[in-house]
């Protein structure tokens, strides 16, 4: 039997709240971004807004293709939230299935989404993508300016682009990256915390 406290607690309900800054912010905001760029802007200042507000440098939203309306925004939540799989592509894809009432973002009859990320997907949000259902990932950094600021990527597949492309996920890379890499390197020059350091002794997860 474990001698932590912690394994003695009932079992947890899993209540997860989008920061109150993040409902103003979208709650001022248009509702509408037709063109690429304008959805990645909105998200790359949401990262740069959660860093402001002690959270890790990384934002995603989920889109309506057909209109370029916002569903669902979502920022990195690791550090607040406590939990390792509070990304910001996770918590975007977790507030849009939850709006919709479906696990599944591309079931029939639904309106088609794309997942807009300021930085390429880690390992796990890859994974996430996969089931979500979203139709298109839209990507500001690449992984490899995350991994230059500290951040671990994890071990994905060299063509992981591809491989979304098999399963009918088109991928568009390094929109506004200059943009979205700038914020990665804000944050490592402010000293933010570079979270889940054990995997060696330079890196860590996004
Ligand atoms: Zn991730």
């Amino acid at each position: 039997m474990c001698s932590f406290g912690e394994c003695a607690v009932s079992q947890p309900a899993f209540i997860l709240s989008l920061p109150d800054w993040l409902e103003e912010f979208v709650s001022n905001s248009r509702r509408f971004f037709p063109t690429p760029e304008e959805r990645m802007s909105f998200v790359i200042e949401l990262s740069r807004l959660n860093v402001l507000h002690r959270g890790g440098p990384f934002a995603a939203a989920i889109f309506c293709m057909e209109d370029g309306s916002l569903l669902a925004p979502g920022v990195n939540l690791v550090l607040s939230g406590g939990c390792s799989v509070l990304h910001g592509e996770i918590v975007a894809l977790m507030a849009a299935q939850m709006k919709i009432g479906d696990y599944d973002l591309s079931s029939p009859g639904s309106r088609q989404y794309e997942l807009v990320t300021s930085t390429e997907p880690c390992a796990m949000c890859l994974g996430a993508i996969t089931w979500s259902g979203v139709r298109q990932l839209v990507c500001g950094a690449r992984g490899s300016d995350a991994e230059d600021t500290g951040f671990d990527e994890g071990e994905k597949p060299p063509r992981w682009a591809e491989g979304l492309e098999r399963r009918g996920i088109s991928v568009v890379r390094d929109v506004c990256r200059e943009q979205a890499s700038a914020v990665l390197r804000e944050y490592q020059a402010s000293g933010g915390v570079i979270y889940n350091p054990r995997r060696n002794t330079s890196a860590a997860s996004k």
